[in-house]
């Protein structure tokens, strides 16, 4: 039997906890929870949300809201592969599903720069969170230089479309970026005809 339902009760779940209004503290406390019971089993994520790229990492869009309040990403880094220092100016969770990662921090300046925080390794399972208040700037690397790790990330937006920032690592000079996504169609969740 397909696993898929995983996904969908997922987003289901998901759907229902944005739709409470509840302020971003009470989200990603919630929130924090459902990603953690996703990563704790591995074998949903259709294959083709699965494959690493030689060259960057990839950012496989699985679901987003139709209001756009939330999405739902597939990030998979090959060997040795990492994001740019980068913000998100909206909450996001990350879930670790396979491998493990490198999660390193970084805090504005008041003069202007980029202050680098801890480094912490997200071992499979775990999960992290960034957001404006909490802290939005960080790099995220695969801590493996032999194999692909793969994260599940939510989104309190639709993130491929949203203008963002990279930072340059040495003068800490930003950049605007969209990221877009690596895919250009979404797991069908809604064929029960084999459940
Ligand atoms: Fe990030």
């Amino acid at each position: 039997m397909s696993e898929q339902h995983k996904l969908r009760d997922f987003v289901a779940e998901f759907t229902r906890l944005i739709d409470r209004n509840l302020d971003e503290t009470a989200i990603l406390a919630e929130g924090r929870e459902l990603v953690a019971r996703l990563v704790a089993e591995d074998d949903w994520l259709p294959e083709a949300y699965a494959q690493p790229n030689s060259k960057y990492y990839q950012q496989y869009l699985l679901h987003a809201d139709p209001l756009e309040r939330l999405s739902i990403v597939s990030f998979v880094w090959g060997p040795g592969q990492r994001t740019p220092i980068h913000d998100h100016t909206v909450w996001g969770i990350v879930g670790i599903l396979r491998g493990a990662e490198i999660s390193v921090a970084y805090a504005p300046r008041p003069e202007g720069g980029l202050e680098i925080g801890p480094e912490e390794r997200l071992e499979r399972g775990r999960v992290a969170a960034v957001s404006p208040t909490i802290g939005d700037i960080h790099v995220i690397a695969n801590a493996y230089d032999d194999r692909p790790s793969i994260s599940i990330h939510v989104y309190g937006g639709n993130i491929g479309a949203i203008r963002r920032s990279v930072f340059d690592p040495v003068s800490g000079a930003k950049k605007p970026f969209i990221s877009g996504y690596s895919n250009s169609a979404v797991p069908n969740l809604w064929d029960r005809s084999k459940d």
